[in-house]
Formats: structure tokens, sequence, C-alpha cells
């Protein structure tokens, strides 16, 4: 099938099976050497490399890396074979050799380890994406792609596109806006997720939407961020969150079963609330256990002004760190101390294989009390208690970040072991101190949970939303709702928000209208399609399984973007630049 006019097979499929064809291949070199009075080239291109010899040593003169050939000849065995590829029992005997096209020298190394730096790779992404590696990644990819669309098609789910010059909306992240040269003075906004327009489709009656799109964010690139990235977004009508759960629970079975041939076991759920309490986040990574322990009640009242002024003292057992030195402790002490982490110091404990417990406040607290911190731990000898104290929201925070690090420190983060769950029962609202206003913690067209409905007024920080993510190794791979169907609801949701009647109707009243039209319930979920590729990689980048990602800076290297515009452009548009 990839047979062409150039070529009759490529550089990765012929084997001792093909011993005697006159063969055609094209292809770039990774690779020229003579030796013994022989020449050999071997021959790149997606599918493999092929070895090509020749006796005549003049052969390759002037030839050099990723000049790229064509080249005729017959498969012959070879002398030594390279059992680690394809085609390694084989060479091309050159009758004929083509230069189709010379290259100058790479600025660095097409090779899986290469020798070039991130930015020189971006710039010349091109040749980056001829590395093994890399290309792979976008194999795994497509693959993923192709899998996603299998399994929701044999659902009835139907694809739509929907546009790309949309209306910019505050709601969320800052939009990135496109002058409207035609309606001078006005502006797009590129979709930060085409969540509006997926809902407009149920009340169209499509029933099952979904899409794989790009989305916007003008964020800073704090992380691992991209300015644009990709989306699975879905939706469907006639759901409860149980149904919509299922589904995709199913798809990331799906997924993990035909890409990477695991079987994932049955999704757990958290609710936001005990993911909270137990792991101070709401992404917990659950491949291991060290869940919170609240010591409040065991601490208080020994003189230790710390504890005693701590709204929370909670801790984390380390199993197996009971013998972590003076100097490991030290660390841990500076790393809970850095900003990004925020506690003002760290209590330990050691309950060393003998039996005795010895801690960083021996002064307050005798072996006895130490015994009592260790059954509220359930710690053993042999382990390492953990302990911060402070404003409760803070230390949570901070325990998450040293839960994450024993958890490394402990060889417990495999990245070839995959825990997968839901959290549920996200509140609808999170209060913004600064604009001292409520936020949608997950948008505004989130659904209050029914039994929650009468609280939206007296008591709205209360109110749970039918809101659910999915997380998989403690990262938040992507999440949905229950959508609000009725406009009166929407209506007073938007009022809650601080919106005006006036706001409210300028910026979301066609959703708003569309509502009064027979809208069905309907819910949905996105997953970010970049991150679950990256996971399904193993990587932490998400720009690795991109083909041309942005840098920490938004820039395209490559094509030098953004850029200026002329000044002819910017009269066209009506944007006077000061
Ligand atoms: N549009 C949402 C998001 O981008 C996902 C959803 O609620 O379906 O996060």
């Amino acid at each position: 099938m990839l047979k062409t006019k150039y070529r009759t097979h490529t550089c990765g499929e012929l084997t001792i099976k093909n011993k005697g064809q006159q063969v055609t291949l094209c292809g770039w070199i990774q690779k020229v050497r003579k030796l013994g009075g022989m020449t050999f080239i071997d021959l790149r291109d997606r599918y493999g490399i092929t070895q090509l010899v020749s006796q005549d040593e003049g052969a390759i003169d002037g030839f050099s890396r990723e000049m790229v050939l064509q080249v005729e000849g017959e498969v012959i065995e070879r002398q030594s074979k390279n059992p680690k590829i394809n085609t390694g029992e084989v060479e091309i005997r050159i009758s004929k050799l083509t230069v189709l096209n010379k290259s100058l020298t790479p600025p660095f190394t097409i090779e899986e380890e290469t020798d070039g730096g991130e930015e020189l790779r971006m710039k010349y992404r091109y040749l980056d994406l001829r590395r093994n590696n890399v290309r792979a990644n976008l194999e795994l990819r497509h693959r993923m792609a192709i899998e996603t669309r299998n399994f929701l098609d044999k659902l009835q789910f139907l694809e739509v596109e929907t546009p790309v010059l949309i209306k910019s909306t505050p709601e969320g992240a800052r939009d990135f806006v496109v002058p409207s040269r035609m309606n001078q003075g006005e502006f797009y906004a590129l979709p930060q997720s085409p969540q509006t327009f997926k809902q407009l489709l149920m009340v169209a009656g499509f029933d099952r939407y979904y899409q794989i799109v790009k989305c916007f964010r003008d964020e800073d690139l704090r992380g691992d961020r991209q300015p644009e990235f990709t989306q699975i977004d879905c939706e469907m009508t006639f759901v409860e969150q149980e149904d919509i759960l299922n589904i995709f629970e199913a798809l990331v079975k799906h997924l993990f079963k035909t890409v990477k041939n695991i079987e994932i076991p049955e999704l757990t759920r958290m609710t936001y609330a005990d993911a909270m309490k137990y792991y101070g986040s709401d992404k917990p990574d659950i491949r291991f256990e060290m869940k919170f322990t609240e010591m409040n009640e065991v601490v208080k009242g020994k003189g230790f002004k710390v504890f005693d002024e701590a709204g929370l003292v909670a801790g984390i057992c380390a199993k197996g760190a009971g013998e972590y030195t003076r100097k490991q402790l030290d660390e841990l002490t500076e790393f809970v101390k850095r900003p990004q982490v925020g506690a003002s110091g760290l209590v330990y404990a050691r309950y060393n294989k003998d039996g005795t417990i010895k801690s960083s406040v021996d002064k307050f607290f005798n072996e006895e009390t130490l015994k009592g911190w260790a059954e509220a731990f359930g710690a053993e000898p042999g382990d390492l208690m953990l302990i911060l104290a402070g404003e409760p929201h803070k230390t949570r925070k901070a325990l998450s970040e040293l839960r994450l690090e024993m958890g490394s420190q402990l060889g417990l983060r495999d990245k070839t072991k995959f825990a997968c769950h839901w959290v549920i029962d996200f509140p609808m609202l999170e209060w913004n101190e600064e604009g001292k206003r409520w936020h949608a913690m997950h948008h505004p067209f989130t659904a209050p949970k029914p039994e929650d409905m009468d609280k939206l007024v007296s008591d709205p920080g209360s109110v749970r939303a039918n809101a659910y993510d999915l997380v998989i190794n403690g990262v938040e791979i992507g999440g949905g709702s229950i959508r609000i169907h009725n406009k009166e609801l929407q209506a007073r949701v938007f009022d809650i928000l601080g919106f005006t009647k006036e706001d409210a109707q300028y910026q979301f009243g066609f959703l708003m209208n569309a509502f009064e039209y027979g809208a069905p319930p309907h819910g949905g979920l996105a997953f970010g399609f970049d991150r679950l590729c990256a996971l399904f990689g193993g990587a932490d980048a998400i720009r690795d399984f991109i083909a041309f990602p942005k840098n920490n800076s938004g820039r395209d290297v490559m094509i030098d973007s953004p850029s200026i515009i002329s000044p002819e452009q910017l009269k066209e548009l009506g944007i006077a630049i000061k």
C-alpha cells in the first residue's frame, strides 16, 4: 500500500523473506561509513532504517547526513546481522543511487539522545520531529485520537465542528481576541472551550456530541501549559451524572486497553470534601496511600505554641522512612518552607526500629505522648511521621506537596503504574477574596445538586454541584458537569456570580434564549487530550506530544510568532497602535 512511483518499499519493512528482490527505497541518510573497501549507508524514513551497501568506495563521496536519496538494488542477506531492528537481517546491494535533495549539516544530531538543547530543537522542530522518540509521541497521539473516535462513534456520538471565531466572555481565563476588519472596533474571541456551542447542539437535539478540538486560553504559562491545546469535548442529552461517569470510565478503559494493553480496574470515586480532607488536593495521586491524619486533638495543650495556636495540625506517615538522616530531614524542612509550598516549619517524629520514638519537639512531648501520635498515624517501627501546623487551608496545601515529595522520594510514583479515579461533588461556587464575589468553580453553566438548591441564596458556598473531574496519577485529566437547562435558574446563577441582568443578557443572552425553546436536560465533560497523551507516553511535558508547540513565553520560535504586522494591515483593521 505504501508503494508509489518513487519507491517499492519503505525503509522499515524488508526482511529475509524479500531476499533476492529488486527494490527501490527512498529516505534520509542517517549514517555513512566506509569499512574494508565497502561503503555503507543507513537509510531512514518514518518506518525504520535499512542498510545499503556498495563495493564502490567512492559511491558516497560528498554524501552527508540528512541528504534525501532514492536507491535501487537487490535485497541480500547481511553478514553481520542486527537483531535489534526489523530489517536487521538484510541489506540492499546498491545498483543505482539518486540524490533527491542535499542537506545542510543539521544543527543537532537526529538521534533519540540528541545533543540539541530545547530552544534549538524547537527552532528546527521539523528536524526534531525526525527523531524516533518524538515521532513515536505523535504516533501515540494519533492512536489515542483514532481509538477515541472509534469508541465514541460506536455509542452514537457525532463529531461536530464548532466555530473558532466566537465572542469574548469574561468568565474563566483570558481570551485571545481577533480584530474584525469588516466590523471595525469589534473583536472575535478564540474559544476557551466549545462549551456554549455544545450545549446549543443539545438544544438542537443532537443528543450525543463530541469533538477533538483546539481550545485557546491566554494565561501565564505556568508549568506545562500551552496557549492552544486540544480537548476531547463531549456532551450528552437525557443523562444523569452517573451515566456520564460510566460512559467515560469505559472510554478511559478502552484507551488503556487498546493503546497500552493495560486493564484498568474500576475507577474509584472520592468526594471533593474527602479529597481535601485526606490529601489536601482536588486531584490526589492515589498510586500511594499516605493519607493525612488530623492531630488537633492529640497535640494541643502541651505548651507547644506552634501547635496550640494552629487552626490545623495534620501530618502524614511515611512508611519505612524512619531511618531518614538528619540531613534528609533538614532538606525536607527546607522543602516545606519554600514559598511555593508555604509552611513555616516541619515537625517530625521517627519511630525507631527498637520501638523508641524521637521527635524534633521532644521538649514538649514525652515518649508516651509520642506513642499516642504513632497510634493516631497507624505508624509502626521504621516509619517517619511528618507534621505541619497552621491555617487549615494553607496547611493542607503544604502537606499535599510534602506528601507528593515523599511519594517521589520513596519511589511510589512509578510512571508505568496508573491510578485513575473520579473526584465528585465539587462545590458549585468559590469565594474570590480579591474580587469579593463568588466565582463558578467549574463554569457558570454548571447545575447545583437538586438537594442543595435551597441553599443557593442563603449559603451559596455550601452548594454542591453535579460536577466531576477525572484524575490520573495526580493529574487532572478533565472534568465536566450536569448543566443548567432552565432560563430562570441560569439567570439566578449569573446574578449570584455578580452579573447585572444586562451583562448576563449581553454575554449569554443567546444561550438563555435557547433555553426557552425546549432545552433538554444535558451534561458532559472534556478531557485534556495533550495531557492524556503525555501521561500515556510516560512524560510530564505536553509539548513533547504537540507537533509544533509554543515555548514558555508563548512564542513559536520556529515561525517566530507572534510578530508585528504592517501599518497597512493595522489600518485595514482600524487599529491604532501608539
Ligand atoms: N468546557 C469545560 C472545560 O473546558 C468542560 C465541560 O464542562 O464539559 O473545562
